[in-house]
């Protein structure tokens, strides 16, 4: 998996993926202080269909990028209640996985994967452990 952190640029609102706290921004040049409270990992399980689409990802139905077929990434946050959904295309069915960052429970596992329908897909994601995650 990516050794990168994502954050979203605090001034231009740039999704970046940086490798340390204070790497600047690729769009405006911000020094991206990444918080430390806590560690949001997000997973997509792989698909044999290899879909090519990247899911959207949302925080608190604030977009956070995309997350392609298999990978993985960490989202550093501070302590507060989350709520994850991610988005194929233009749908936005998905079954949200709702996770707490607390002093005593500072990492945060998700995993979504894809439920198929008759007519439409819904993607479902749900909070998991560790080690459910891919390998570093
Ligand atoms: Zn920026």
């Amino acid at each position: 998996m990516s050794q990168l952190l994502r954050i979203k640029c605090p001034s231009c609102g740039q999704v970046v993926d940086i490798q340390a706290s204070g790497a600047p921004c690729t769009k405006c040049k911000t020094p991206l202080i990444l918080p430390e409270e806590g560690v949001l990992q997000l997973y997509r399980m792989g698909n044999p269909l290899g879909m090519a689409v990247g899911f959207g990802v949302y925080l608190n139905d604030i977009p956070m990028g995309h997350l392609a077929n298999a990978e993985s990434i960490r989202i550093p946050v501070g302590y507060g209640h989350y709520k994850v959904t991610f988005s194929q295309g233009m749908s936005r069915k998905c079954q949200a996985a709702e996770v707490d960052i607390t002093p005593e429970n500072r990492f945060a596992y998700v995993k979504v994967h894809i439920k198929p329908g008759f007519f439409t897909n819904t993607l479902v994601a749900e909070q998991t452990t560790a080690d459910q995650m891919p390998p570093l």
